[in-house]
Parts: C-alpha cells; structure tokens; sequence
C-alpha cells in the first residue's frame, strides 16, 4: 500500500447546527483527507435533520458523549458567540484541534484561557478568519508588503452589507449570545487589517447606530477609527442595513494605492486595481473558495505543517478590537486595544 493511502482521514465533529456549518462542510470535503462525522445541537430533531442533510453518520445534543464517542481529531465550532469558549475548551480537553468561529469568546480572560489551553495540549486552535483566503486581500498584502505602493498610511473599509432574512435572528435581538454588528463583522475588519498593516491596533474610537433592524441597545451600524503601531490610520463602515452596496476596500501608500470591490463576502470573488505613477490598473484575482482554503490550511497545520491562515491568538485580537469598539462607542471616547 502506498505512503498516501495509508494515511488515516482526519474525523471531524461540529459543534453547532449552524447555516455556517453547511456552507463549511461541503468545503472541507474538498479538502483531501478530511471525513465530516457528527454534528452536536441543542435540539434532537435539529441535529438529525443537520446530520441527514449534510450526510453526516450521528448526530447528538449531549456535547461529552459526543466528544467521548466521536473520536474526533478536530472539532468545528460554530454555534452561536456565548458558547464558543466552554465548547473549545471541552474539545481541546477531549484532544481535538479546533478551529473556533469568530468572535472566538466573549471577552479577553476566556480568549486567553482557549488559547492557553490549546498550547498547553498541545492541539492547533485556529479562527475562522476567511477573508484571509481571499485572493485579493494576500495580493495586497503581499504588494504592501514589498514596497509596492510605498509606505501604507490609510486605510478605508467599507463592510456595509443587508443581513439577509436568514441571519435576522439572534445577531438583532440577543446581547446575550454576542448579536451587534461590531462582534459580527468589525471582529473580521479587526483581523484583515492586522493581516494588511503587518502591525498591532493600538487604539480605536467607535460610533454606532441603531437603524430599526437590530433591537433594544445592539447597534446594525457601526464605524470607526482605529490607530495602529507605527502611525497608519484605518477607517471602517459595518452594517447589516446597507441595500444594495458592494464592499470597498482602500489602501493607500505614499507611491500609490490599491482598491478592491467586492472582496469582503463569503463569494471569493472580487475585483483589484492598482494606481500609481505608470496609471490604473486591473490585476488578475482567482475566485476562491474561502472556506476551503481556510480549513486546507488548518488541516495542514493538524498534520504538522505550517499554520491556520488565522490562529486563536489572532482570534483573540481580533476580538479584543471589537471589545475596545463597543467600549469606546459606550464611553464616547477613544479606547486602548489590550490583549
Ligand atoms: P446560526 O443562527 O445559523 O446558528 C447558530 C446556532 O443557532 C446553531 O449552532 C444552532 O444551535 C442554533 N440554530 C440554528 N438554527 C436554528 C433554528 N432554526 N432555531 C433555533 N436555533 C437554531 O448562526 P450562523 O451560522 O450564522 O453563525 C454561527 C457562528 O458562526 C457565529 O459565531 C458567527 O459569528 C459565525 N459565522 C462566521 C462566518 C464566517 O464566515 N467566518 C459566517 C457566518 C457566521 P444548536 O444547534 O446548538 O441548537
């Protein structure tokens, strides 16, 4: 038999029966080596239904028999913010790698503890940070990171979609699991500017907005002016009431600058255009898909071989910038990010 066909199939649980964890199976069966197992809900009927339709071979509501049983060698987290903590660390205690949706916890001390607890088994955590895959997003940082549009001093983010009917769910009406368009989609901004600047955010100073669509105090409009080490400036625009709007994303350096459309969405399309002294533009961007290349990575750094395209620790930084944005939108003030 040969070397490859020896290897055994990495099995994966998932934790949530989540739209996201639908999306994310069929694409991690792209990935080579990979078998989808078992789904865990909070809901009997939810999970067989999930589990029936993704072709999954169990389903449970009972997270330790599912971990006991399942005999996973990762573990997809994606139910809804509040749980994500107690969940990963069940998992990582169980021996499993995870890979965690975002925001990974609701606040810092449980970050630490997850991302303490997978050094300390000694398991992969990683952050399903997809806009990291995103052809476009690496050809910048790469051409930043050379020099190519001189030195990077602003950036502008505009991450204003319609959350589709499908999604109005918790993220308008429930605090308590982590809704609001800042821990919804600033957490992902926080973390494609860390990838691009190639430096830590050190302060941030937030607005929201109330439009009808989220209730009580979550806010479905957000911006905000976040300061990184070494002086570039990044301003970001999140909604979930914005009709009709294609993303926009700007970066501009003392020699030039560069400007996707469309590049902040789960499609792995999008369109690129340079600017500088020799004129416009357009640079080639393959479409994608995200997601698996996201967990083909993570797969890889399972077996040994590299690093999640975005780690815990990540997800942890990302998340303490959407912590700082609501403390600075509740205080009126600019707020320090701290890890
Ligand atoms: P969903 O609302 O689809 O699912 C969240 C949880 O809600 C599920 O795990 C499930 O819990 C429960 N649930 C699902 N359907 C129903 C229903 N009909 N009635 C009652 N409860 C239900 O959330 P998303 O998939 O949108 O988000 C899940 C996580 O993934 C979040 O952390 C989010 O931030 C993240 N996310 C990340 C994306 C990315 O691209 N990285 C994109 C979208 C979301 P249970 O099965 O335990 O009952």
């Amino acid at each position: 038999m040969s070397e490859k066909l020896m290897v055994k199939p990495m099995r994966w649980g998932f934790v949530g029966a989540s739209n996201i964890a639908e999306r994310v199976i069929p694409a991690l069966r792209k990935v080579p080596g990979q078998e989808p197992v078992a789904v865990c809900s909070r809901s009997a009927v939810r999970a067989r239904e999930f589990a029936t339709a993704l072709g999954l071979q169990a389903s449970y509501t009972d997270l330790a028999a599912f971990l006991k049983e399942g005999r996973f060698d990762a573990v997809y987290v994606s139910s809804t913010n509040e749980q994500h903590c107690a969940q990963t660390l069940a998992a990582l205690e169980a021996g499993c790698h995870v890979m965690c949706e975002k925001p990974i916890a609701m606040n810092l001390p449980d970050a630490r503890r997850m991302v303490e607890a997978a050094q300390r088994a000694g398991r992969v955590l990683g952050t399903n940070h997809h806009l990291r895959a995103q052809a476009a997003h690496r050809l910048m940082r790469e051409i930043v990171a050379a020099g190519g549009i001189g030195r990077l001093h602003g950036v502008q983010v505009s991450h204003a979609v319609f959350l589709p009917p499908h999604l109005q769910g918790w993220r308008l009406d429930a605090p308590g699991a982590g809704g609001g368009v800042v821990l919804d989609i600033l957490v992902h901004d926080a973390d494609l500017l860390r990838y691009l600047v190639g430096a830590e955010p050190r302060r941030i100073s937030t607005h929201v907005q109330h439009n009808g669509l989220a209730r009580g105090a979550l806010e479905d409009g957000a911006m905000s002016l976040i300061e990184f080490e070494g002086g570039v400036l990044a301003q970001t625009h999140e909604s979930f009431v914005a009709q009709h709007a294609a993303t926009r994303l700007h970066l501009l350096g003392t020699e030039g600058s560069l400007y996707a459309v469309g590049s902040l969405s789960q499609a792995g399309t999008a369109r690129l255009w340079q600017r500088d002294a020799q004129g416009e533009r357009e640079l080639e961007v393959p479409p994608v898909d995200l997601y698996e290349t996201g967990f083909r990575a993570f797969a890889a750094a399972c077996a040994g071989q590299g690093a999640p395209l975005a780690t815990g620790a990540d997800g942890l930084r990302s998340m303490a910038v959407a912590l700082a944005g609501l403390a600075s939108a509740a205080s009126g003030r600019a707020e320090a990010i701290t890890f």
